[in-house]
């Protein structure tokens, strides 16, 4: 790794001037546990690094009036897991944050890298897909907000503007009677996901499906929505045969490739089995909230 300059911006507003001052050698750091490796191959070399820990605002977990949330960009996993709102109505997210390496890592590791390291298997991205998260986005034009699925362009690849910065994930308040689900499957423990799955479902009071959706991770050169899942659940009971169709769904949306860890043909099938686990998942959870969701 070759030298570089540090530096601890107090605000995202020095942040964004770090950064355009230091050009294309210049890395926002968070938790450090993606970037550290990357910088080891970086070309051209890494040169400047920003470090976003220090800015307040970013480290903070707001929840709103209507319950939804925002998550700063440098929120740790391990604050997640342990914040009481998202236990009780985003745990799938809270499960998704657990299952990032071991404890050390999840002490350091932040929503924000997870997203924009834009692996397609990072294991909060498919929960806050399926969940409608938006991203919060800070550049030298001001702000802007998009849906977090247009943030992925690839692999290791954003749409994030030169020198744009995510400040914030917002997760939407959701309606009463919603669950949420998470499935992952690996080779061993501490293993990045082979594949897994996120599902959020909305029950009515006769137990009939009024909104669903599905995401899929480590299937597709992005973490990836199912898509027309939430139409043709729209009105079904969350039976075992609603549940098939999840199954069905989720494998034919799939785009997975064969390499070291697993066939193709491997992954696409159990993208339909984490798929329908999850939703189950979610829907068990939907029926037992009376209020707000779970
Ligand atoms: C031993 C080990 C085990 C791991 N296990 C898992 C696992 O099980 N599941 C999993 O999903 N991941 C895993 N990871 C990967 C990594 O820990 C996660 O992706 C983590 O969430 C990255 O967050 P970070 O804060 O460390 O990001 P960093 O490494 O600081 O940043 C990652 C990338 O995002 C950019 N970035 C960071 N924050 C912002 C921002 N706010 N705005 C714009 N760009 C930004 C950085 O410039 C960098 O390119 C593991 C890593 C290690 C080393």
């Amino acid at each position: 790794m070759d030298d570089f300059t540090y530096h601890a911006p107090a605000t995202v507003a020095e942040a964004l001037a770090l950064r355009a001052e230091g050009g294309g050698a210049a890395r926002y750091l968070a938790g450090g546990s993606d970037l550290l490796l990357a910088m080891q191959r970086a070309e051209p070399p890494v040169a400047r690094v920003i470090d976003l820990k220090g800015i307040a605002a970013l480290r903070e977990i707001r929840v709103a009036a209507d319950g939804g949330v925002a998550l700063g960009a440098a929120v740790t996993m391990a604050a997640i897991e342990r914040h009481a709102h998202l236990l009780a109505h985003y745990p799938a997210l809270v499960a998704a944050a657990a299952a990032v390496g071991g404890p050390p890592i999840r002490n350091r590791a932040t929503v924000g890298g997870n997203v924009c390291n834009a692996s397609p298997a990072a294991d909060t991205s498919p929960v806050l897909l399926a969940l409608g998260a938006r991203a919060v986005i800070a550049g030298g034009g001001g702000e802007r907000e998009l849906p977090l699925a247009e943030l992925w362009s690839g692999p290791g690849r954003l749409t994030l503007l030169d020198g744009e910065l995510l400040t914030a994930v917002r997760l939407p308040a959701l309606p009463p009677r919603t669950g949420c689900g998470f499935q992952r499957l690996t080779r061993a423990a501490m293993d990045i996901a082979l594949v897994s799955a996120a599902a959020v479902c909305t029950l009515d009071r006769g137990d009939r499906i009024t909104a669903a959706a599905c995401a899929l991770g480590a299937v597709a050169p992005t973490v990836l929505a199912v898509a027309g899942l939430g139409a043709a659940l729209a009105g079904s009971r969350a039976d075992a045969g609603t549940l098939a169709r999840v199954e069905h769904l989720a494998a034919a949306a799939a785009r997975p490739i064969d390499d070291h860890r697993a066939s193709a043909a491997y992954r696409r099938e159990m993208a339909g089995v984490m798929a329908r686990r999850a939703m189950a998942e979610a829907c068990d959870r939907a029926r037992a909230t009376s209020g707000g969701a779970a």
